[in-house]
């Protein structure tokens, strides 16, 4: 028999989902995390970037990347974290092919970064997750599965990741969705490569989220046995991953089936989730202070210089450009996407005094779409147009040099081929019709031309916008049609 159908939404009236959010992302240094092989791995043949120490042979010992550390410490600044004033490496013990050593040079008692919190907008508004602990370990070798030129198969291992530095920021299980579980996970890769400690790309291996799932009855207070969820390479298989977790395990609970905790992995081509292995606990890795590395003391005057590095944070700009009128929608946008924020920096910086909401909603529309066809130059602009003339032709608009719809048709002329801002407003002819009792006459003679229309109006139809266009079309489209309009309505209206 089939399983009625069930979908999230009648889970969820029955039951809260309870996430907490694992993250490991590779740091960006030039070398790895205890020895000095080079992290340029990424097109590198296999076992190249190799060296005793990250092969883990006996008799070798680790040495701290301080970048490594630094970048933790930036993170932890940047979400409000707290630093022990000592901290320690431990050994997790496994064996695993990926793991020469037999163990991972970790953080467990006492993590870089305790208690920090994140902060972003979710369809329902800001939502803030507490953020357990975040630490620095290194990263195991990779396993690849192939089929040798004899036919067999083998498990081959490439040492090049081996010992590359991880970051690992561990969420309080605060957050109630799968919608708010992909924010976070988004929010924390622009926080990321806004500080530049990681590249963070998801499809690439260097943002690795993994979700911890659980149901409990709406009303209760203790969690529910929780299933991890691996394998998820962008945000939307995070949303859906623990969509598809929450369904099942409301199903299962539902028909009365124990949950096991287990690692499950998800399968983005079966848009599901799949049994892995039972969860590991932490007693299973006989964690104990690695006796090759001393304990790691961080002086106040060190935090006080990355603090003093740091550029700004993502939510203090979100905040900068509502302050300069923006929607905090535009404002969150912007902020999300680089060339957007480059673009409006650029031409909000190029000294043509355009308001802030003239420039962004140019970066979000005409000219997000002009970056379609021609990639940003070094200006941040599309092709070869340049921050100031599009300043320049905005500065016109505002102005009322030009019209609204005869200056959007120049900035897509700039656009298109870089064509100077003056000389296109130059050959933009008649400046638009400012004063009202210019645009009268024009009104007054198509109203005095269409006797019928002025009967058809005063019968209650609808032909306001024939007159407008007449008007428009009489002035060449040199009029504001909107104030074309109003005088319309006022001449039909009886005034005068
Ligand atoms: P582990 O040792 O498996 O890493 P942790 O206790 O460190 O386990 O928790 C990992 C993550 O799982 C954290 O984000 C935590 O908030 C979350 N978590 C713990 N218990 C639950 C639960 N019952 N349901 C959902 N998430 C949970
Ligand atoms: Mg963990
Ligand atoms: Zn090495």
């Amino acid at each position: 028999m089939t399983a009625p159908a069930v979908n999230d939404t009648e889970i969820l009236a029955r039951y809260e989902a309870v996430i907490g959010i694992e993250v490991h992302c590779q740091l960006r240094t030039a070398s790895k995390m205890f020895c000095g092989c080079s992290t340029a791995y990424a097109d590198a043949a296999p076992n190249t970037h190799v060296c005793p120490v990250c092969l883990g042979l006996p008799g070798t010992l680790p040495v701290i990347n301080r970048r490594a550390v630094e970048h933790v410490i930036a993170t932890g600044l940047a979400i409000d974290a707290t630093v022990p004033e000592r901290t320690q490496w431990e050994r997790k013990n496994y064996f695993y092919p990926d793991l020469p050593k037999g163990y991972q040079i970790s953080q467990y008692a006492i993590p870089l970064e305790g208690d920090g919190r994140l902060t972003f907008g979710t369809s329902a508004g800001e939502f803030t997750v507490r953020i357990r602990r975040a630490h620095l370990e290194e990263d195991t070798a990779k396993l690849v599965h192939a089929e040798l030129p004899d036919g067999s198969r083998a498990s081959l291992v490439d040492f090049n990741r081996s010992g590359a530095p991880l970051m690992e920021i561990v969420t309080e299980a605060d957050i109630r969705s799968a919608e708010q579980a992909r924010r976070y996970a988004e929010e924390l890769q622009l926080l990321l490569r806004a500080i530049g400690v990681s590249d963070a790309d998801m499809e690439r291996g260097q943002m690795r989220v993994e979700a911890n799932v659980s149901l409990r009855p709406r009303g209760t207070e203790p969690f529910g046995t929780r299933v991890e969820v691996k394998n998820m390479n962008s945000f939307r298989s995070v949303e859906r991953a623990i969509g598809f977790e929450i369904e099942r395990q409301g199903r299962a609970l539902d028909a009365g089936e124990p949950l096991a905790m287990e690692t499950r992995g998800w399968d983005d081509g079966r848009q599901a989730t799949y049994r892995m292995r039972s969860k590991e606990t932490s007693e299973d890795y006989r964690y104990f202070p690695d006796p090759d590395l001393p304990p790691l003391h961080v002086e106040e005057a060190w935090i006080a210089g990355i603090r003093a590095e740091l550029p700004e944070l993502p939510a203090a700009r979100r905040l900068r450009y509502e302050a300069l009128g923006i929607t905090a929608y535009d404002a969150a946008v912007i902020v999300a996407d680089p060339t957007m924020r480059v673009a409006f920096e650029s031409i909000s910086g190029a000294g043509r005094d355009v308001p802030a909401k003239e420039v962004a909603n140019f970066v979000t529309g005409a000219h997000a779409r002009a970056l379609k066809g021609a990639p940003a130059n070094e200006g941040g602009t599309a092709g070869s147009s340049t921050p100031e003339g599009i300043a320049t032709l905005l500065h016109a608009i505002v102005d009322g040099r030009v019209s609204r719809p005869v200056g959007r048709d120049l900035l897509d002329r700039h656009l298109a081929d870089g064509t100077a801002a003056e000389a296109l407003i130059a050959g933009a002819g008649a400046p638009p019709i400012g004063d009202d009792a210019a645009l009268l006459e024009h009104v007054d003679a198509v109203i005095a031309a269409n006797p019928k229309a002025v009967a058809d109006y005063a019968a209650g139809k609808p032909v306001i916008g024939f007159f407008v266009g007449l008007v428009m079309k009489a002035t060449r489209g040199a009029a504001d049609a909107a104030r074309v309009t109003e005088l319309v309505r006022g001449r039909l209206d009886g005034g005068d």
